[in-house]
């Protein structure tokens, strides 16, 4: 395929987003040229807006425009309870249940040894800080339930335990309206561990 040189440049940039393959990423292109020159700076100014306005909360780490963010400015949520998430959509999830009233925190990753993430690449060292000024009685390890969740939430709670706080995972299990015939053997053996009384 011969592009232009300006249609080459507009493709690979759409191809650098995630989950845009090379053909994807040429229809975007391709949609682009078609629109009127305003509706295209209005896309390209949203997009400079965000990053430059966007920042992460000085406190939890998930995105914000202001400091800190209104999450950790509501006074009404429990300060003694920090969940912990990998991004900030995960956050986002959480806080759609509504049943979750305390504090969050947002790694921003989490630990990959073949991706060359450690400890030291995402926000763990803000979270101890956080558990070492007091306040904190309990840290929800709600990473995913996938090997670089287990092995974050496996760092964290080595690290935090000594610290006299307590410690809780999610529980995993099976997805609402799922069927038990279908799901996985490392599903169901996780929703064996996490049963509960009713
Ligand atoms: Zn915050």
């Amino acid at each position: 395929m011969v592009y232009s040189k300006a249609m080459a440049r507009l493709v690979e940039a759409f191809n650098k987003l995630p989950g845009i393959g090379p053909k994807t990423a040429q229809r975007l292109a391709y949609f682009i040229l078609k629109l009127p020159r305003e509706e295209v700076e209005v896309i390209s100014q949203a997009l400079i807006e965000a990053r430059d306005k966007i920042t992460l909360c000085s406190c939890c780490g998930n995105f914000t425009e202001e400091q800190p963010c209104h999450v950790c400015r509501d006074n009404r949520r429990d300060p003694g309870v920090i969940c912990v998430v990998q991004e900030p959509r995960d956050l986002l999830a959480m806080e759609k249940t509504g049943e979750y009233q305390g504090n969050y925190h947002v790694l921003q990753g989490a630990i990959s040894p073949i991706d060359g993430v450690g400890p030291d690449n995402i926000r763990i060292k803000e979270l101890l800080e956080r558990v070492q000024q007091g306040n904190v009685k309990e840290i929800i390890l709600a990473t995913n339930p996938n090997v670089e969740g287990e092995a974050t939430a496996m760092y964290i709670s080595r690290l935090m335990k000594p610290l006299g706080v307590r410690i809780t995972r999610i529980a995993h299990g099976l997805p609402v309206g799922g069927d038990l015939e279908y799901a996985d053997e490392v599903t169901l053996t996780r929703a064996l561990e996490g049963r509960r009384e009713i």
